[in-house]
């Protein structure tokens, strides 16, 4: 009789209560312990942007902003057409993503998300950001995603879907094996590891898609998920990172 009516405002009752155990329990910086935001104001005023001066294709740092750099030029068939990293790994943006991956602070997602999107509005995206039929993460390896609980980009992933409403497809891009961590490897051990670690459903055929993934160190892990979209019939592929390491 009276479940009707309090079916219908379920979610704005929900969006009451969040604002109520808000006030009650206010969120703290993840980082600095400021009250009131996960990522407070000062925490995100200390991001520092990505370089501008990069290869489009490979996002490594140029002396200026170029479409190729001479290693894509020696690489025609390089199958991401367009990489951006939102920020520079630094402090705090740094601290974000090891409390992301590591600590166990799933929460931060959506609010780390907000650099993704805020990426994908610079002039560097004209003419692709409204041509994506998808956003897919980089897959995690099984074993990894049962230690973690999550796939923390699937969760960054899953944020900047909901804002620009690009939909999201965890169902494209596979693991074929489990590879170890990238961390402390060169760039060409880094390659080798990852080099047939991903299957692209055929799903994939036609699309335009933009994976997104935590950290772009050297490129290895993206350019081997596009490698395998590009193989199953993507017809475009590029890639959106949360960070780049300072070079
Ligand atoms: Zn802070
Ligand atoms: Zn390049």
């Amino acid at each position: 009789m009276y479940t009707r009516p309090f079916a219908s405002s379920g979610e704005r009752l929900h969006g009451w209560l969040a604002a109520g155990l808000d006030l009650i329990f206010p969120p703290t910086c993840a980082t600095c312990g400021h009250v009131g935001h996960l990522i407070c104001p000062i925490c995100a005023q200390q991001a520092e942007p990505a370089p501008q001066a990069v290869c489009r294709r490979c996002g490594r740092v140029q002396a200026a902003p170029v479409e190729q750099c001479a290693q894509c030029a020696a690489q025609p068939e390089h199958p991401l057409a367009h990489v951006h990293a939102a920020a520079l790994h630094t402090t705090p943006v740094r601290e974000f993503i090891h409390l992301l991956k590591y600590e166990q602070r799933p929460d931060l997602a959506p609010a780390l998300g907000r650099y993704l999107t805020a990426a994908l509005l610079r002039p560097e995206w004209d003419g692709l950001r409204d041509g994506f039929d998808a956003v897919a993460p980089v897959p995690l390896h099984a074993e990894r995603l049962a230690e973690r609980g999550y796939n923390q980009a699937e969760l960054l992933a899953r944020a900047l879907s909901r804002r620009t409403r690009i939909p999201l497809r965890t169902d494209l891009i596979h693991r074929a094996r489990h590879t170890r961590s990238q961390v402390g490897l060169k760039a060409q051990e880094r390659a080798d590891n990852v080099e047939d670690a991903f299957l692209a459903s055929p799903a994939c055929a036609g699309l335009t898609l933009l994976l997104i993934d935590d950290v772009y160190t050297t490129g290895a892990t993206l350019t081997a998920c596009a490698a395998a979209a590009r193989h199953a019939g993507a017809a475009l592929v590029c890639g959106l990172t949360l960070a780049m390491p300072v070079h």
